[in-house]
């Protein structure tokens, strides 16, 4: 049975014996483009590619792609662990092309590599398709064989693709893989573009660049049209492994198992895994993204890394975990992912000091705040409320230093919610005491300076298009 390394290999072999270019993926972290938090796709490294402002040697290029997808358009975070199939981070294997072969060649090299490659069967198979797409409508019929019902209309939300608000994009079409009968769930329209659980699962999407789209929401077409697909690889993986989730994979096992032998308890794989599946996604993102120059803060990309690790560092607790322990498993993610992205390998020492350094300065107030909100559910639970209001959440979040996320996840455990609006609004005033205590004006811009030009010299990246995460350091 091929490995999920193996399987990365053979897709950008497969891609370059097809005349494309192998490129190293991308940073975590975009460079020059502040429409984005972070790399959440294969294309985000060519968008200048496809917008024709820059041109490369080649017209053809494959990439494993490291992506991480815990904001902006596309946020996963609160799925993570409930579904087999999201992660915050995860790679997208891609081809490209920049004005070279379009609809014809995508379907066919797609439909070559997964049935000849990879010898998936034929039979459970579907594509779907934009809307009025007609002509990927009659090339996946003349291709691939499939029959019309197994071409499904899908519309916006699904079947056209954008990076951003802005950007390249254009409609798509996706393959999806029938996982059979015993994925079935209860939902009364279990089927494609009807039903969001794992049975139908999206492996493959195949975006037809067309356009660019600007911030009025104009649409221009592209110099010449293009292709741009992502597959991720821990889902090609649990096919091709024949396991129910990503997180059974040989990709995300390692992790898991770690987790096992911290907490000394076995992973079960239905609801009471959950905070082992967190854990071992969390571990591979903070990774990847102290790797690539995020470093804990309390704004912008920095904020998102803290978010993600202390959610990990609340579930450790949840198993028992009392001590800093996401720091070891920077060295599993070196070992597993070392080969192919060697510079968690080179800097895995300084990673593991940055994440274990978070980790204690969380753990301070870890066990107060943690009892806090027990006791503030269990009187708004025998007073017969549902939420935790916004003060408490921002009690929490000031006083303990738990992101809205921990106290969500908190109160979800118990059937709660948490009052968002007003955890903003109490956010705002803060931020805006904050400021009338500082003195606005010169004073502040400087200090904006100066943490900038640090920020740039540690590698830290302040991200300033995404402010309604930014607050005041506490
Ligand atoms: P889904 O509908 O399952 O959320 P998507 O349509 O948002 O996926 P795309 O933007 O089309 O995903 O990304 C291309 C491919 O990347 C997907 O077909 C899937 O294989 C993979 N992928 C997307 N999001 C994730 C994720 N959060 N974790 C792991 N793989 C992902
Ligand atoms: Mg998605
Ligand atoms: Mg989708
Ligand atoms: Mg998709």
């Amino acid at each position: 049975m091929l490995t999920g390394n193996q399987i990365r290999e053979k897709f950008l072999s497969y891609f370059e014996r097809q005349g494309h270019a192998r490129i190293a993926s991308s940073s975590l972290v975009p460079h020059n483009d502040p429409t984005l938090l972070f790399t959440n796709a294969g294309m985000n490294q060519f968008k200048d590619v496809f917008l024709g402002l820059e041109q490369r040697p080649y017209r053809r290029a494959t990439t494993a792609q490291k992506c991480v997808r815990a904001g902006g358009k596309h946020n996963d975070l609160d799925t993570v662990g409930r579904t087999a199939r999201h992660h915050t981070f995860f790679e997208m294997l891609g081809n490209f092309s920049f004005g070279d072969y379009f609809k014809r060649d995508a379907i066919r090299f797609a439909w070559e590599f997964l049935t000849e490659e990879l010898g998936l069967p034929k039979e459970r198979l579907y594509a779907t398709i934009y809307l009025d797409d007609e002509e990927a409508f009659q090339l996946w019929q003349e291709i691939a064989g499939l029959p019309p019902e197994k071409i499904i209309r899908l519309g916006e939300k699904d079947n056209f693709w954008a990076m951003g608000d802005t950007g390249p994009c254009g409609p798509c079409s996706e393959i999806l893989i029938d996982r059979g009968e015993e994925f079935r769930c209860d939902a009364p329209e279990c089927f494609i573009g009807k039903c969001d659980c794992d049975r139908w699962l999206e492996i493959w999407n195949l975006v037809f660049m067309q356009y660019n789209r600007d911030a009025d929401g104009t649409m221009t077409p592209l110099p010449r049209p293009s292709i741009d697909t992502g597959m991720g690889l821990e889902r090609i993986t649990s096919v091709i492994q024949n396991v129910s989730s990503n997180y059974e994979t040989d990709l995300l096992l390692p992790y898991i198992k770690a987790v096992e032998e911290i907490c000394g308890q076995p992973y079960q794989r239905d609801e009471r895994g959950f905070p082992f599946r967190v854990i071992a996604d969390h571990a591979r993102s903070c990774t990847f993204l102290v790797g690539d120059g995020v470093l804990p803060s309390n704004e912008g990309r920095g904020y998102v890394l803290r978010r993600i690790l202390r959610r990990a560092v609340r579930f450790g607790k949840i198993l028992g975990i009392n001590r800093p322990f996401l720091y070891e498993l920077v060295a599993v993610v070196a070992r597993e992912m070392g080969d192919a992205y060697p510079e968690v390998r080179e800097k895995a020492d300084y990673i593991a000091r940055v994440i274990k350094l978070e980790e204690e300065r969380f753990h301070v107030t870890l066990n107060e705040g943690m009892a806090l909100v027990e006791q503030m559910i269990a009187e708004i639970k025998a007073a017969g409320g549902q939420e935790i209001s916004g003060q408490q959440a921002f009690l929490l979040y000031d006083t303990y230093g738990f992101p809205l996320d921990l106290t969500e996840d908190a109160a979800a455990e118990h059937g709660l919610t948490v009052d968002k609006e007003s955890f903003a609004r109490a956010m705002a005033e803060q931020r805006e005491r904050a400021r009338a205590a500082r003195g606005e004006g010169a004073y502040l811009t400087r200090v904006q300076e100066l943490w900038a030009e640090l920020g740039n010299k540690m590698g830290a990246t302040p991200f300033l298009g995404y402010q309604h995460l930014e607050a005041t350091a506490n």
